[in-house]
C-alpha cells in the first residue's frame, strides 16, 4: 500500500462490500476494487445505477466499511481506524457534497458554511474570513445572508461546495452532485470543481452517469457490477 513517498493519495486494494440481506441472501456491491489516485486530481466515478458508485464513495469517506480489502487515504489506513478516529478524520480532512445539497434550511448560506468551521474549532475571526472567502470562491459573496429556499438549485449546490472546502479538506467526495441540476447549471458546477481542485489543491472524486462530466474530469474510473472495468482508468 501507499507509503510516505507514494505519489498516490488514495489507494484501494481488493475492496469488497457485501450486504447481507434477509436469510442467506447477499449482494456484493463492490467486488475487488483497486484504484490509485494522485493528489490534486479531479476524478469521475462513472457507472450505471446500481454499479456501486455510492458504496465506493461511502467506503472512501469512512461512512461505510468494506467487508474486506484495504483503503489508504493520505496515509490513513481506514479499515484499522475506530469510529471515533474516522469521525475526527472526516471532520478534518474530508468534504462531502450530496445530490440533494444537504443544507440546513434555517441557516443562511454564510451560517451553513461557518458551521463546519465552528465544529472544527476554528476561532471567530478566522471563521468569518474563511466562510466569506469560500462563498466568494463559489461566486455567492452577495448571497451570504440568504437562506437555502431563497436560492436556486445551482446556488444551493454552490453553498454546499463552499461548505465542503471551508475546512481545507484534502479530499472532497461528491455523490451525483449535478444529478438534480439542468445541464447548463451542471456545467457551471463542473467548471467550479475544476477551479477548486486547482486553487485549493484538493483531490476531488465525484460520481455521475452523465457523459457531460467526462469533459471536465482528469480521469474517469468506470464501474460495472461492483468492479472497475476500464483497466486504463486505474490511475
Ligand atoms: P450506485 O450508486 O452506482 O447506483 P450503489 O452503491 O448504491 O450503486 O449500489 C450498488 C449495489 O448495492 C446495488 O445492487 C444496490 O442495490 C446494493 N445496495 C446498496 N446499498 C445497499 C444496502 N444498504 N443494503 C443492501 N444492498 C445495497
Ligand atoms: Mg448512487
Amino acid at each position: 500500500m501507499a507509503t510516505e513517498t507514494s505519489r498516490y493519495s488514495i489507494e484501494t486494494r481488493d475492496v469488497w462490500r457485501v450486504y447481507k440481506l434477509s436469510g442467506q441472501q447477499e449482494v456484493a456491491a463492490l467486488r475487488g476494487v483497486n484504484i490509485q489516485i494522485e493528489t490534486g486530481r479531479f476524478v469521475l466515478l462513472k457507472g450505471r445505477s446500481g454499479s456501486g458508485k455510492t458504496t465506493l464513495l461511502n467506503c472512501l469517506g469512512g461512512l461505510d466499511s468494506p467487508t474486506s480489502g484495504e483503503i489508504e487515504i493520505f496515509g490513513h489506513d481506514l479499515l484499522t481506524m475506530t469510529d471515533q478516529q474516522l469521525t475526527k478524520w472526516r471532520r478534518e480532512e474530508v468534504g462531502f457534497i450530496f445530490q440533494s445539497f444537504g443544507l440546513l434550511p434555517t441557516l443562511s448560506a454564510y451560517e451553513n458554511v461557518e458551521l463546519v468551521l465552528r465544529l472544527a474549532g476554528v476561532s471567530g475571526r478566522e471563521r468569518h474570513d474563511r466562510a466569506l472567502y469560500c462563498l466568494n470562491l463559489v461566486g455567492l459573496g452577495k448571497w451570504a445572508d440568504h437562506r437555502p429556499y431563497e436560492l436556486s438549485g445551482g446556488q444551493q449546490q454552490r453553498v454546499a461546495i463552499a461548505r465542503s472546502v471551508a475546512n481545507h479538506p484534502k479530499l472532497i467526495l461528491a455523490d451525483e452532485p449535478t444529478g438534480e441540476l439542468d445541464s447548463v447549471t451542471a456545467g457551471d458546477i463542473l467548471s467550479l470543481f475544476r477551479t477548486i481542485v486547482q486553487q485549493e489543491n484538493v483531490t476531488l472524486l465525484m460520481t455521475s452517469h452523465d457523459a457531460l462530466v467526462e469533459e471536465y474530469a482528469d480521469y474517469v474510473v468506470r464501474l460495472q457490477d461492483g468492479q472497475v472495468i476500464d483497466p486504463t482508468a486505474v490511475l
